[in-house]
């Protein structure tokens, strides 16, 4: 197995480490299940060094990446248009006030759309996915048709659109997007995967938007 699902309980987000010569773990959820997590990476990926991608600025997906940045001695990146928040410890702009957190600045690098992240084991390319944030992104593998969406679209629904800086045309606009690269596995930020034909949720997804 080259991509690892750290299930998230409750509301915080499933994280994905993903291996390869240059590891990378894909969300750190609240933090709640910081010991939980770093057991698994080291489990997995020994002393490997590991870098986050984090997929968008809320805190079920952020919170824990201060702690888990400084545990791993990672590089945090994520899309310039949802790094703001993150760098300034902001409660507000990360939605961390909503699930009556304080949010901590965390230190982070920019990533934007067409940027590709090689682990070794697997090839993605960052696609900058706006609707549910504004800087959201999913990382796609085009020769397996891997996705990996955030809070973007799940197995069985669409991200919502209600909290700054959302929006559902952009949303649909992405989700369009994504269905036409036609994945294949679909590894969401909440929610179980789906192994094969990921595409067909692309459709249920837009007939659902497009009801709105
Ligand atoms: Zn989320
Ligand atoms: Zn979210």
């Amino acid at each position: 197995m080259t991509i690892h699902m750290l299930q998230g309980a409750g509301y915080d987000s499933n994280c994905y480490l993903v291996t390869g010569e240059r590891p990378i773990l894909v969300d750190t959820g609240t933090g709640i299940n910081h010991r939980r997590l770093v057991g698994r990476i080291d489990e997995v990926v020994g002393d490997r060094r590991v870098d986050i991608v984090l997929t968008h600025r809320h805190y079920d997906h952020v919170g824990g990446a201060r702690r888990m940045a400084e545990a791993l001695d990672a590089e945090v990146m994520m899309h310039p248009l949802d790094a703001a928040p993150v760098r300034e410890g902001s409660s507000e702009g990360t939605s961390a006030n909503i699930f009556g957190e304080v949010f901590e600045a965390v230190e982070v690098s920019d990533i934007e759309d067409g940027h590709v992240i090689d682990t070794g084991d697997h090839v993605f390319t960052v696609l900058h996915t706006p609707g549910h944030s504004v800087g959201g992104i999913c990382l796609y593998e085009g020769e397996t048709g891997i996705l990996i969406s955030g809070d973007t679209v799940f197995a069985d629904g669409v991200g919502r659109w209600d909290l700054p800086t959302g929006d559902v045309a952009s949303l649909a606009a992405s989700i369009r997007k994504l269905a036409d690269l036609h994945p294949v596995d679909l590894y969401p930020g909440h929610g179980p995967c789906v192994r094969g034909r990921a595409h067909e949720r692309m459709g249920i997804a837009l007939r659902y938007l497009g009801e709105i």
